[in-house]
């Protein structure tokens, strides 16, 4: 009855992963199983709350239709929290074999030529993707399973904290997982620059050169870190040749386009380019909040949707910023002994948010709290008077528009009731200058700004 009941169900995942075509199914439907199928009630187990939540809110539809699909005697499907019962038969995807052997990459890796070791949890396997990052997994992913071949060189940007690193280790990662004896090594460009100068320093560039020709894989990290350093950006030359020529498979990351990168050898962009180039773009809502839920899988934390949905809408700079709000939230519930709510999670990244709220914060909102906290009115506060009691919180609120919400010098005269714009640079480089040396001045600014944002 076991194996029937689990039968249906990997006929079922692997029916729904083709239709949800989404490479996150695989966080999402993780060891879950069929518990039981009794008169058409199905049964699934889940390992916790959260997927439970999830499967139920978001897909319970398509479970239903492809279980009917298969036996068309189901009449429902309800979902229960409980161990996994045949871990071996969950999910027989790639990704999912590799999160067995996670565990001994940290051993593995010291067969690696590398002396900046792969970080081991960065993984294929706890790699979510999305639309934003499609393209540098699929060509990473090729490139991790057929090393020199593919795409030669990868060369893969964006912007801070979006999984750049991530990626590269998990190339490496999965690399000395299925071919022990090949030579990789990973390291940063700031650490290839900076090795390389003392290698002409204590007289070893032979042992340099050496050791760095001698790999099959060369992964280097944040390549933008050649601008402006010609030696080494010379003998990256000589080792990227050298490594191009042998098939040795190179891959390298950046925060922007080869020709982007500022005083870079045109020979050094141009081959940057010879290969595959991918980006990596910010993740859309329903990517943050799958890597979210990722996250707290990985951690076995309990996390409500409400809040893992409050953290997505609010976070969406990076997924750096993205995993650091989340810990601040766990640490808040943990230091007030409390199960995480919204409220918390509101409470514990009150200035994270408020940070990122600053663009929908209006002119007239500034004006109105820099007149009642000067105790003026707004009339007299947008006047051409010239008093000093008003002058002051004028400079202030020209400050104000021009530092927090990036309005221009005649968007801002405009404001404040149709001032000249010089009027306007005096104004803010006045009061800029002041902050730096005046406590005081600093502080009534910071109150200012705590209205301002209704902290
Ligand atoms: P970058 O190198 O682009 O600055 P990182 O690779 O260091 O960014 O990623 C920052 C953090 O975000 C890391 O903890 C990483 O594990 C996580 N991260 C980034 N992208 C993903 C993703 N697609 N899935 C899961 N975690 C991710
Ligand atoms: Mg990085």
């Amino acid at each position: 009855m076991e194996l029937q009941l689990n039968d249906i169900w990997q006929a079922a995942l692997g029916e729904l992963e083709v239709v949800l075509s989404t490479a996150n199914f695989n966080t999402w439907f993780k060891d879950t199983s069929i518990l039981d199928i009794d008169d058409g009630k199905v049964v699934v187990a889940v390992p916790n709350n959260f997927s439970k939540e999830w499967l139920q809110k978001k897909y319970h539809q398509d479970i239903l239709k492809t279980l009917r699909k298969l036996n068309n005697s189901i009449s429902t499907v309800s979902y229960t929290i409980a161990a996994v019962q045949h871990p071996s038969l969950v999910i027989p995807s790639p990704t999912a074999r590799a999160s067995a052997v996670t565990a001994d990459i940290t051993q593995n890796n010291s067969r690696s030529a590398s002396p900046f070791p792969l970080k081991p949890e960065f993984t294929f396997d706890s790699f979510v993707v999305g639309p934003h990052n499609r393209l540098a997994h699929a060509t990473s992913l090729a490139v991790s399973q057929n090393p020199g071949k593919t795409h030669n060189p990868l060369f893969i940007y964006g912007g801070v904290g979006l999984g750049k690193t991530h990626l590269l280790c998990a190339v490496g990662n999965a690399l000395v997982k299925n071919s022990p004896s090949i030579k990789i090594l990973y390291v940063s460009c700031e650490d290839f620059a900076n090795e390389y100068i003392a290698s002409i320093q204590n007289k070893t560039t032979e042992d340099f050169k050496k050791k760095y020709r001698s790999v099959d894989v060369f992964l280097i990290d944040d390549i933008q870190f050649l601008s402006k350093k010609e030696g080494t950006q010379e003998e990256f030359f000589h080792t990227f040749n050298h490594l191009y020529q042998n098939n040795c498979q190179i891959i390298m990351t950046s925060d922007r386009i080869p020709r982007a990168i500022p005083d870079l050898e045109e020979r050094l962009s141009s081959r940057f380019g010879w290969g595959m180039v991918a980006d990596i773009t910010t993740p859309n809502f329903e990517t943050r909040q799958a890597i979210l839920h990722a996250k707290c899988q990985e951690k076995n934390w309990e996390v409500g949707l409400d809040v893992l949905e409050y953290i997505a809408t609010n976070i969406t700079s990076s997924i750096r910023e993205l995993e650091g709000a989340l810990n601040r939230v766990i640490a808040h519930c943990e230091l007030h002994k409390e199960q995480p709510s919204v409220n918390i999670a509101q409470a514990a990244l009150e200035n994270m948010v408020t940070g990122q709220q600053s663009k929908t914060i209006s002119p007239d909102k500034v004006i109105k709290t820099v007149a009642k906290f000067f105790n003026i009115t707004v009339a007299d506060l947008m006047s051409p008077k010239r008093s000093r009691d008003l002058v002051f919180p004028r400079q202030i609120t020209m400050y104000l528009m021009r530092s927090d919400l990036s309005l221009s010098y005649p968007q801002i005269g405009r404001a404040l009731g149709g001032k000249d714009h010089t009027t306007i640079i005096h104004g803010y480089t006045l009061i800029n200058r002041e902050i730096a040396r005046n406590d005081s001045l600093r502080e009534q600014i910071q109150i200012i700004k705590e209205r301002v944002y209704g902290v």
